[in-house]
């Protein structure tokens, strides 16, 4: 029993020495643990005098509590060391600069969309918008596209089982917001569009932007002036225009619509095929029976319409040689569009 003190003091020695809890955790196995030093103590009594017992116990039992003590004030210690370590390890200093977060930008095909659409908000235009899944009406039969019309064939339209279609043009978004608004009616109407063909310059899905105007004695003269406008708006530069006849269901009369080509400015190359021209949209005014099948009266309104392929648009302005760049997605070639204005 003489002892117990230096055994206090080794014990306590062994605990303020341990670096980490596992250790810690020997420590306290080794001296009050079932067969610790300490406790061991406790079996030496039975060799006492009964009187002498009561107060060895109580002296063995007060130096099991000391190292105890010792062992929990030390094993918080050790967490509190360990949870700043962590802290510290894991701190953040937000005064250093970013990982090079890349700045974004905008595809080509919707910059020239938002600029299209600036442009024609810019002159008195609303953007109109309608469903892509389109009904054999709005697409065709109310565009005067009669049943058995061989234009049908040339849309190489997709059907669905139930007989609606993905809409071949943007031409239908006249129609609903003729149905919806009457005239007079000033209306864009830029989307996407489906037919089935594939190649250089052609994708199964491509962008339109469609044109309506309809109003009292609206005529191809403001036509051809909206329209000249908008091109020398859009490639910011001055530009020839011409119109040759064309047929399309929906106008009457009809014309497709050339500009000077903005590569050679008109002395021919590659791009227009050495004519000097680059064939940019069609037009025409309203076809009366459209008119008639918005429920818009034909005898007091006119109006002219045309369609234009955004992407076209697109590539001429971003001097684009293949379409299908646009669709393919690939960083290399969308990251160059980053530094472009609209
Ligand atoms: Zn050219």
């Amino acid at each position: 029993m003489a002892d117990l003190a230096s055994l206090t003091q080794e014990a306590l020695a062994e605990v303020a020495a341990c670096g980490d809890l596992g250790a810690l955790e020997d420590v306290r196995v080794r001296w009050l643990g079932k067969k610790g030093t300490l406790t061991e103590q406790l079996k030496a009594l039975g060799g006492l005098s009964a009187a002498e017992r009561p107060a060895a116990g109580a002296r063995i039992n007060e130096a099991k509590e000391k190292v105890q003590a010792a062992i929990e004030a030390h094993r918080s210690a050790l967490a509190l060391a360990s949870l700043e370590r962590q802290l510290a390890s894991g701190r953040i200093d937000v005064t250093l600069p970013g990982r090079g977060e890349e700045q974004g930008g905008l595809h080509p095909v919707t910059r020239a969309r938002l600029r299209i659409e600036t442009l024609f908000t810019r002159a008195g235009f609303d953007v109109a918008s309608g469903p892509e899944i389109e009904d054999d009406f709005h697409n065709f039969g109310a565009l005067n596209f009669t049943e058995n019309h061989p234009a049908r064939a040339m849309h190489d339209t997709f059907y669905f089982p139930d007989g609606r279609l993905l809409r071949t043009h943007t031409s239908p978004v006249q129609i609903r917001a003729l149905q919806a608004q009457g005239a007079p009616l000033f209306v864009i109407a830029p989307g996407r569009v489906y037919r089935c063909d594939s190649d250089m310059t052609h994708s199964p899905m491509f962008h339109q932007l469609e044109g309506l105007a309809v109003d009292e004695n609206i005529s191809f003269a403001n036509m051809k002036a909206v329209l000249h406008g908008f091109l020398q708006a859009f490639f910011e530069r001055d530009l020839a225009m011409r119109l040759r006849p064309s047929f399309f269901p929906f106008t009457e009369p009809s014309a497709e619509v050339d500009m000077s080509c903005v590569f050679c400015e008109g002395r021919g190359c590659r791009v227009c095929k050495h004519t000097g021209w680059l064939e940019i949209a069609g037009c025409g005014m309203v076809h009366p029976n459209v008119l008639q099948a918005s429920g818009v009266d034909p005898e007091r309104y006119t109006g002219y319409a045309f369609g234009a392929g955004i992407d076209r648009l697109a590539m001429l302005r971003y001097g684009v040689n293949d379409l299908r760049l646009f669709f393919d997605n690939d960083l290399r070639f969308l990251r160059q569009f980053r530094a472009f204005g609209a």
